[in-house]
C-alpha cells in the first residue's frame, strides 16, 4: 500500500476583502488544492496568485525638458512578477518629452503584455 503524502506548501493571505482570509495551498500525492477561501474570489486569487503572481509595476522615468527630472509611473494594470525585472529594464532605457498629463500612455504595449505604463502625475514643462 502506497503513503499518501499531504503537505501545506504555501499560505496566501486573500487581499479581495477586508476579511483576510489565510488559504493554505495543499500538495497531496501531487496534487494542488486550496483550502481556508470563504468565497470563490478568494479561491480566484489565491489560484492566480499560486499559479501566476501579478503585481502592479512602478517606477519612474526620466524626463527631458521636465519641470522634474523623474516622472513616477506604473502599469495600468499588473504584470506576471517574473515579466517585473525585464519590464523594469525596458522602461529604465526610456526618456519622455515634458510637458505630460497623469494618465498618459508613455510607453504602449510593454514587451508586448497588453499592458501601458502610464504617468503617475502631471509634469509640466521647464
Ligand atoms: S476568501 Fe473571500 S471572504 Fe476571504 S478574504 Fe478573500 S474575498 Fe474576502
Amino acid at each position: 500500500m502506497s503513503e499518501s503524502s499531504v503537505s501545506v506548501v504555501k499560505v496566501i493571505r486573500c487581499i479581495v476583502c477586508p476579511t483576510g482570509c489565510q488559504i493554505k495551498v495543499i500538495s497531496k500525492d501531487s496534487e494542488i488544492s486550496f483550502e481556508g477561501y470563504a468565497c470563490k474570489r478568494g479561491l480566484e486569487y489565491a489560484e492566480q496568485e499560486y499559479y501566476e503572481p501579478k503585481r502592479i509595476l512602478t517606477t519612474t522615468i526620466r524626463v527631458e525638458d521636465g519641470f522634474l527630472p523623474l516622472i513616477p509611473v506604473r502599469s495600468n494594470i499588473p504584470i506576471l512578477k517574473d515579466k517585473l525585472r525585464d519590464a523594469l529594464n525596458e522602461v529604465a532605457q526610456i526618456e519622455v518629452k515634458a510637458p505630460i498629463k497623469m494618465g498618459d500612455i508613455l510607453i504602449e504595449n510593454i514587451l508586448e503584455l497588453d499592458v501601458n505604463i502610464i504617468a503617475s502625475r502631471d509634469l509640466a514643462k521647464i
